[in-house]
């Protein structure tokens, strides 16, 4: 048991052990080792950690926009200077490839750049002279304590979604980050201590549902952001808004990646197979499904095999490693029964992944590629969430817009064709938040914002970028006269201009 790190809470500028006596295995995926041992909080220990932060909050929200820029400033370059090894305690408990990691911390570190500009976001409006001597300014207040709930498929980049834009807008933020892979997010705790900002500004607790619950019902925590999977997100955005809450949930996805006959074929086989396999397809924008328009079928399967056996499987660490393994045992195991049920259904099984055969006791899985795929089968139906790529034929592309019509989730979705008028049709047809045009995986950069529709979020608002400061303030207008008491007078009549 020596080797196995116990993992806490980061509450109040430091970690602190546990007391709730519980914990989670967390596991090194390539290796299937136990590698820690995470807590997982109880009600008392989340409400401790409520209570420290309401306490920094009431300081923190009255702190100058300069004191909270130059925070962000310095987190900015302490994740910059530390995100190789960010990436590699990334890679040790989800799997991926550490040049993917370093890929997700870019992405993270995007959003803390973003807030580093937060005094331009949080401006106001201000109009002069409404009624005689009378002016109107409108400003954004933080809203107190806030908390953020993770999944463990980008454990870094997506609590960096939420902590700049949170704490730069003058909140106190709870996160809780994934019991699978805690350690990354913990590192970041630190880096956001040694930044500057305020003990207790920001804390870590971990746990399971317990906490969760505990967070959804604290009448002290004004706002949830959540990301993960659909009936979760479904459920914490229920809970937490009868609880009163401002909350944004983000669910899971099925993205469709649609090729037309007069696409570049090489180019759309390198795109298909990046976003299908990359992160051994754990990404909520991945693609899953080609839907292969008219005669770009045939040589498209083709194209997609041939670039997809000659990938590079193993543990994420080898930098000639292109895939990792999946992140749990568990995790691998539905992939692989997913195949099975697509294979029982008729699909043309183009690369079976369970053949691929791997020594050691790793999570590791083959990339499996499905031809003639129908939507009344399970394995298009299902997110799946792992490496495997199903092909759906259709003869026009209007057969491949209903499909996207028809699909519950609304996450991500891309075309890739020659024709500008084809893409326009699918741009401004396409019921679906996040839309590439010869861009498979099209996450906004921070500036925007990122969102899907349908069951991909519950919500009025995207997450990160302008609508993240949005989600994070609350607007207060003040009006404003000095009048000349020579001129005042009783008057019970209602206000007018
Ligand atoms: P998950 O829903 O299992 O877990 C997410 C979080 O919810 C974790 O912190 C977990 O501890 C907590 N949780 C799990 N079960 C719970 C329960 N019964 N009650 C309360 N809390 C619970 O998701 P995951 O497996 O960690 O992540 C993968 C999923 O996240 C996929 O569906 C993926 O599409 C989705 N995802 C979506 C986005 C997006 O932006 N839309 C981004 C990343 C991941």
């Amino acid at each position: 048991m020596s080797d196995i790190t116990e993992i806490g809470h980061f509450v109040g500028g430091r970690t602190v052990a546990s007391t709730s006596g519980n914990t989670s295995p967390v596991y090194n995926p390539a290796t299937g080792q136990q590698t820690g041992a995470v807590a997982l909080a109880s009600v008392e220990e989340l409400d401790a950690a409520v209570a420290i932060a309401n306490a920094a909050f009431q300081e923190w929200r009255s702190s100058s926009v300069a004191k909270r820029t130059e925070a962000m400033f310095n987190l900015r370059n302490l994740v910059k200077q530390n995100a190789s090894e960010l990436a590699a305690k990334i890679t040790a408990e989800h799997g991926k490839v550490h040049s993917d990691a370093m890929g997700e911390v870019a992405r993270g570190l995007e959003n803390i750049e973003f807030a580093c500009n937060i005094g331009e976001m949080l401006k106001g409006s201000h109009s002069n002279q409404v009624s005689t001597g009378v002016d109107v300014t409108t400003i954004r207040r933080p809203l107190g304590v806030v908390a953020g709930i993770t999944p463990f498929n980008f454990p870094a980049m997506v609590p960096l979604w939420m902590i700049p834009n949170a704490l730069g807008c003058g909140n106190a933020f709870i996160l809780k980050p994934s019991e699978k892979d805690p350690t990354s997010a913990m590192f970041l705790a630190e880096l956001i201590h040694k930044a500057g900002f305020p003990d207790g500004v920001f804390n870590l607790v971990n746990g399971d549902k317990t906490a969760v619950d505990a967070i959804l019902e604290h009448p002290d925590i004004k706002a949830v952001s959540f990301v993960g999977s659909t009936p979760i997100a479904q459920y914490i955005h229920r809970t937490a808004s009868e609880h009163g809450k401002r909350v944004q949930a983000l669910g899971g996805a099925k993205n469709h990646m649609l090729v037309l006959p007069d696409a570049d074929i090489g180019l759309a086989a390198d795109a298909a197979v990046s976003a299908a396999f990359g992160s051994a397809g754990e990404r909520c924008m991945a693609i899953s499904v080609v839907v292969a328009v008219g005669e770009a079928a045939d040589p498209l399967v083709d194209a997609i095999a041939e670039r997809t056996r000659a990938l590079t499987i193993g543990d994420g660490m080898d930098p000639a490693s292109e895939m990792g393994p999946l992140v749990t045992r568990e995790a691998r195991d539905r992939v692989e029964s997913s195949i099975g049920a697509g294979a029982d259904a008729g699909a043309t099984v183009v690369l079976d992944g369970r053949e691929a055969g791997f020594d050691g006791d790793g999570y590791f899985l083959g990339c499996t590629l499905l031809d003639n795929v129908t939507p009344d089968m399970t394995v298009y139906q299902d997110e799946v969430f792992g490496p495997l790529l199903g092909v759906v034929r259709v003869p026009t592309l209007d057969d491949a817009i209903k499909l996207l019509e028809d699909n519950p989730y609304g996450n991500g979705t891309a075309i890739f064709t020659s024709d500008g008028g084809a893409a326009r049709q699918f741009t401004e047809e396409a019921p679906v938040g996040m839309v590439g045009v010869n861009v498979p995986i099209p996450v906004p950069v921070a500036y925007h914002s990122f969102g899907g529709w349908k069951d991909s979020i519950f919500s009025d608002t995207a997450i990160y970028g302008p609508e993240g400061v949005r989600f994070y303030t609350k607007p207060q207008a003040i009006t404003t006269r000095w009048p000349d008491p020579a001129s005042s007078s009783v008057d019970l009549g209602f206000p007018t201009n």
